[in-house]
């Protein structure tokens, strides 16, 4: 029986296409996916460190393994990604969970195959953390979890330091990857029937700025993905607002296969607490920035990312963060409340908001955010949109599932081989984040 292996990620998109190269180097290693964490002979944990949440859940999960560990101690246990990045937990790893096997970063990712043959050769624990890197290590093999959508990495770390991040501490600075290397993986996935692709970043839009030659920005980096043979949708995540171009933008207006979906965090709709978060722009330079998109892309689909209850927020701050989402109305909006992050600047500001005004705010702020994503994909009643198919809905496997050029989600019946396929579905009924309609023709 080949040995198993099973992958519990954490975080965003960036760790989950991380784990799609962990899955990869695990198979050529021979192991073989698990179809259960319970049934693995080794477990990996890929954590992230921007948010509470998942390092609590983190330590539950990997809490409650000692026993198993004990009752088989051939079991291989790691945790690896963001976490391990952060100064003290490693020793906090080592201290509460001393059955973990094996601690690694995100600078040597590519690392886990030498690392998992020395836990194999008796070497327990095996804990190796690198501070940066000082290349990007290209041709790591990857499992991808879709034959039909893609993550491809641009770009590695962030240069911003908002306040509030503990990215460019986890990550590093940026370093963006040779295009050469991005078309190539692109080219190889459209070639093996791939037909999107997102390319990956925590600041997308800061592409090109560390390449030598200067020639190269993420405005240019679109069309020239965008003219990949056999490839129908092209996507990103995430973009800065003080990072966009020109080029950027009309990339995205004549770009026939870039989608119609900008993810454009705002943070915060007041300027004293944008400038306290470092985030380099005011409130109404992001709403003309809006603008200036709105122009040339008329049917853009937005969204964006608001925290509430950051340190010194009034309730006049606050009133301006509800009066930009009014203003900009987002089709949809990820809302979260602060929570400060050991390492970051913003753990030194004073005026902490009570627990129970942030709750308070973020309840207020959701129910504009849903009302507006709600009028939003009213209006769509009735029209037609080009839709890939996904494959079976994962709520209803009787109805298809897949996503329209803006990044809607729409449900609609039709066979399974549709996946892969390019379908116009008129839409017939909107709820906030779901559209249903049915298919009226196929391109
Ligand atoms: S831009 Fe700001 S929020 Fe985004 S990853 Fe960089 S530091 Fe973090």
């Amino acid at each position: 029986m080949p040995l198993r292996y099973h992958i519990v990620t954490f975080g965003c998109q960036m760790n989950v296409h991380d784990s799609e190269k962990m899955a990869g180097m695990l198979e050529a290693m021979g192991y073989s996916p698990a179809p259960d964490a319970e049934s693995a002979d080794i477990l990996l944990f890929n954590t992230c460190s921007v948010r509470e949440n998942p390092e609590r859940r983190l330590f539950g999960q990997v809490g409650v393994l000692a026993r198993r560990k004990a009752q088989n101690p051939r079991l291989i246990i790691g945790i690896g990604g963001c976490m391990m990045q952060q100064p003290g937990e490693v020793e906090k790893v080592k201290n509460e969970l001393p059955w973990v096997d094996l601690v690694f970063g995100t600078h040597n990712l590519h690392r886990l195959p030498e690392l998992i043959r020395r836990v194999q050769a008796g070497e327990r624990p095996v804990i190796e953390v690198w501070q940066d890197s000082p290349e990007i290590v290209e041709n790591i093999p990857v499992h991808r979890q879709s034959s039909l959508s893609a993550f491809v990495d641009i770009i590695y770390g962030c240069n911003k330091f908002c306040t509030y991040c503990i990215v460019p501490f986890t990550r590093g600075r940026e370093k963006s990857r040779r295009p050469e290397e991005i078309l190539a993986e692109v080219r190889e996935f459209a070639a093996r029937g791939g037909r999107e692709v997102t390319l990956l970043g925590q600041n997308v839009n800061a592409y090109g700025k560390d390449l030598p030659g200067g020639q190269w920005d993420f405005g240019r980096l679109l069309l020239a993905v965008n003219d990949v043979e056999g490839l129908y949708r092209v996507r990103f995540t995430t973009s800065h607002p003080a990072d966009v171009q020109e080029s950027m933008i009309t990339a995205m207006r004549d770009g026939e296969k870039i989608c119609e979906h900008l993810h454009l965090p705002v943070q915060s709709g007041s300027d004293r607490v944008l400038r306290r978060m470092g985030r380099r722009y005011t409130a109404d330079q992001y709403r003309a920035l809006v603008e200036r998109f709105r122009e040339a892309i008329p049917d853009l689909t937005l969204t964006t990312d608001i925290i509430v209850g950051f340190p010194g927020e009034t309730e006049e701050d606050f009133a301006a963060t509800l009066r930009l989402v009014e203003d900009v109305r987002y089709d949809a909006a990820y809302t979260f409340i602060y929570s400060p992050r050991t390492g970051t600047a913003a753990t030194r500001l004073r005026d902490h908001v009570p627990e129970p005004v942030k709750k308070e705010r973020i309840y207020r702020l959701i129910q504009v955010v849903e009302r507006i994503a709600q009028e939003k994909n009213d209006a769509l009643v009735g029209s037609r949109q080009e839709v890939l198919v996904e494959g079976p809905s994962q709520h209803d496997p009787a109805m298809l599932a897949g996503r329209t050029r803006g990044n809607k989600l729409v449900h609609f019946p039709g066979p399974a081989q549709w996946a892969g396929n390019l379908k116009t579905v008129q839409i017939r009924e909107a709820h906030a984040h779901t559209l249903y309609g049915d298919v009226v023709s196929h391109a």
